[in-house]
C-alpha cells in the first residue's frame, strides 16, 4: 500500500520547511449511526434511541469505500475504528462492512467500540463475538463508567468482558474504564441531587471533553469561567495535527474528536474521495478551522457576536465554550458546509 506523503497536501506545499504543517490522516472512526440504546450524560453528540434510520446511516458499500480509501492515503499505518453511537445496533450491518474492510484491508482494524447493551445472554453474546471474530475482529472496546451505566445493566459488561476475552484474548479487549470496572458506582436508583454529587465526584477524577450532550448535561458541574480566560488558547493542534478524523454515514468527515465541525462531505453535492480531500483540503479557507486553529473557541466569538450571540455567565473549558458558540452558528444557517449535521447539536431531523 503506497502512501501520501506531507508534501502531497494542497497547503503543505505552499509553507517553508520550518512552517508547521497540515498532517496526513492515518486514523479514522467510521461513525455506522447515530443510534444507540442509551442516552448518556457523556455523549459527545445527541445519540439515543430515537436518533439514527435516517441520511446520516453508514451503509456497507460506503464504510468499505472510506476504509480503502484511508489506506490509500496512509498505507501500512491506516487504522480504522468502527463506532457509532453505538454500532451493534445493526448486527448484520456491523459484521458485513468489518468483514469487508479486513479482507480488502489486512491489519487496518483498529476495534469496535461498544457499550456492551446487546450481552443478555451467554449463548447470544457468544454466538456473535465468534461471527465477528471470524469476520475479522481483532480487538473490542467496551465502554464502561458511570454514564453509561445509568442505561447498561453492570452485569451486561461483565459478561461481555469474560467472553470477550475469552474468545480474542484478553490483551485484545479494551475496557474503559478499568477502574470503574473493578469498582463500578451505579447511579440508577439513587436522587437527582445524589447523581448530580456521584457525577461531579467523577469529573474531579476523569474530565469529559464537553460537546453534544456532555456540554448541555455536566457543563453545570464544573466551576465556570468567563470567556475572557480562554482568550490565550489556540487549538492548532486539533485542527491542523490530529492525524485522525471522524467519518459519518452522511459522508460528513471531522476533525479528530471535534465532531460538529465538518472538514467537507464525501458524498453531497459529489462523491468524493477521502485521499483526494486530504489532499486538496486547505484549512485556511474553511471558515470555523481556520479561525480556531489561529485564536481557538474565541476566535470566533466576533461572528457569532454579530449575529446575535450572548456570551454565557461562564465555561466549563474550552471546548464548551466551542460548542456553545458553534451550535448558536449552526442555528443561523450561515454555516451549513461547516457545522452539522443537526444531531451534533441536538437538532434531531433526518438523523
Ligand atoms: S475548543 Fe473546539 S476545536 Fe478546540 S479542541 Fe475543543 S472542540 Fe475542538
Amino acid at each position: 500500500m503506497a502512501a501520501m506523503h506531507l508534501e502531497d497536501n494542497v497547503v503543505n506545499r505552499q509553507l517553508r520547511p520550518d512552517e508547521p504543517k497540515y498532517k496526513l490522516w492515518h486514523s479514522a472512526g467510521l461513525m455506522l449511526t447515530y443510534w444507540c440504546s442509551s442516552r448518556c450524560a457523556c455523549c459527545y453528540v445527541f445519540s439515543g434511541p430515537e436518533a439514527g434510520h435516517g441520511e446520516t446511516e453508514m451503509s456497507i458499500d460506503f464504510a468499505a469505500e472510506c476504509w480503502r480509501e484511508l489506506s490509500r492515503l496512509a498505507g501500512p499505518r491506516a487504522k480504522i475504528h468502527l463506532t457509532g453511537g453505538e454500532p451493534f445496533g445493526d448486527f448484520d450491518r456491523l459484521e458485513q462492512i468489518l468483514q469487508r474492510g479486513c479482507e480488502e484491508n489486512p491489519g487496518t482494524l483498529e476495534k469496535i467500540e461498544t457499550n456492551a447493551y446487546w450481552c443478555d445472554g451467554e449463548n447470544s453474546t457468544r454466538d456473535i463475538l465468534g461471527r465477528l471474530k471470524a469476520a475479522g475482529l481483532t480487538k473490542l472496546q467496551i465502554s464502561t463508567d458511570i454514564y453509561h451505566q445509568e442505561y447498561v445493566p453492570m452485569e451486561r459488561v461483565r459478561l461481555c468482558a469474560r467472553l470477550a476475552e475469552e474468545i480474542l484474548g484478553r490483551e485484545n479487549v479494551q475496557i474503559r474504564w478499568q477502574d470503574f470496572f473493578a469498582d463500578p458506582v451505579l447511579v440508577g436508583q439513587i436522587s437527582e441531587a445524589d447523581k448530580r454529587k456521584a457525577f461531579q465526584d467523577t469529573l474531579q477524577k476523569r474530565g469529559e471533553r464537553l460537546l453534544g450532550r456532555a456540554a448541555v448535561e455536566l457543563a453545570g458541574l464544573f466551576p465556570l469561567r468567563p470567556y475572557r480566560d480562554f482568550a490565550e488558547i489556540n487549538c492548532a493542534k486539533n485542527m491542523i495535527a490530529s492525524q485522525h478524523v471522524h467519518i459519518d454515514g452522511g459522508g460528513h468527515v471531522f476533525p479528530g474528536t471535534c465532531i460538529g465541525i465538518i472538514i467537507s462531505n464525501l458524498l453531497v453535492p459529489k462523491r468524493l474521495r477521502l485521499d483526494e480531500l486530504w489532499r486538496n483540503f486547505d484549512y485556511r479557507q474553511h471558515r470555523i478551522m481556520a479561525r480556531l486553529a489561529e485564536a481557538g473557541p474565541c476566535g470566533l466569538l466576533d461572528e457569532a457576536i454579530k449575529r446575535g450571540y450572548r456570551p454565557l455567565p461562564g465555561y466549563a473549558g474550552k471546548c464548551h465554550l466551542c460548542f456553545d458558540i458553534r451550535r448558536f452558528l449552526y442555528q443561523t444557517g450561515d454555516y451549513g458546509n461547516e457545522l452539522g449535521p443537526g444531531i451534533c447539536y441536538g437538532h434531531m431531523e433526518n438523523n
